[in-house]
């Protein structure tokens, strides 16, 4: 196959131009890296394991009408997407206090919150993804008045649609980030949901242990992250449920 063009590297991820316009081609790297790349190493299979959970997660939303950037997997590492702008924030929605919340705001990690809270972050690497408020965004220009009302309708739709998958295999979900991209259809634009959704960016714990199944296990070493990975994949059927695996076996 021809060498793709590549578009971007990230953190996780690079991404090539797609096989027609308006695609992309994503690939999950194995680089695990946290607290904005002060901490970094290569975790054998994770990117494997994203690629297939993102691909499910994805699909699942696009069943139920919330729409992704997501077209279809190609192979174990990679997925066509559409191509987007991506709107320069992250998304975060919390559900039981946790990470930086419970620093901020000295609340305990894994008390309940009254409802979903919804957060904002500048996407700004040399920055550190800064906190921001719906004025900076409406005076920055980042996002209009219309935006913010579909992304929060998106963000806590995605959110009803994770906890209640998650809740099914045993797991809360903690928290998650998700970024959000414009597409632009018949010229008029729409809002859809983009980047990736797996254990790299959210926070699973077991409901009956409280075991964490995410990306904590390597930002604080608590052991093997593709066990983790791998345990998620399992009880959702994206991997078989007896296998063992360190590398995991892919079902198709
Ligand atoms: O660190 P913090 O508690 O703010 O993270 C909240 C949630 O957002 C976690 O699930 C974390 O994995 C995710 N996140 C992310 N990418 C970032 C920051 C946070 O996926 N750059």
């Amino acid at each position: 196959m021809a060498r793709r063009n590549k578009i971007y590297e990230g953190k996780a991820k690079i991404l090539y131009e797609g096989p027609e316009p308006g695609t992309i081609v994503q690939y999950f790297k194995d680089d695990a890296t946290a607290f904005n790349a002060q901490k970094k190493d290569v975790i054998e299979g994770k990117g494997v394991l994203n690629n297939r959970l993102s691909e499910f997660f994805m699909t699942g939303l696009n069943q139920i009408g919330v729409p992704t950037h997501f077209i279809r997997r190609l192979n174990m590492r990679e997925q066509l997407v559409r191509a987007c702008e991506i709107i320069p924030l992250e998304i975060i929605v919390r559900n039981f206090a946790a990470g930086s919340m419970s620093k901020r705001l000295g609340i305990e990690e894994g008390t309940q919150l009254p409802r979903p809270i919804v957060e904002y972050c500048f996407k700004n690497d040399e920055l550190g993804d800064p906190l921001v408020t719906e004025e900076h965004i409406a005076a920055f220009g980042w996002a209009s008045q219309q935006d913010m009302d579909d992304i929060l309708s998106l963000a806590l739709r995605v959110n009803d649609y994770m906890s209640g998958l998650m809740y099914g295999v045993g797991i809360k979900l903690i928290d998650f980030k998700i970024e959000i991209g414009r597409v632009y259809e018949n010229d008029y634009p729409r809002l859809i949901v983009a980047d990736e959704i797996s254990p790299d960016s959210c926070r699973l714990w077991d409901i009956e242990t409280g075991q964490k199944l995410d990306k904590d296990v390597f930002r604080r070493d608590l052991g093997s992250l593709t066990d983790a990975y791998s345990e998620v994949a399992r009880r959702l059927g994206v991997i078989p449920k007896t296998s063992n695996v360190v590398k995991p076996t892919l079902i198709n």
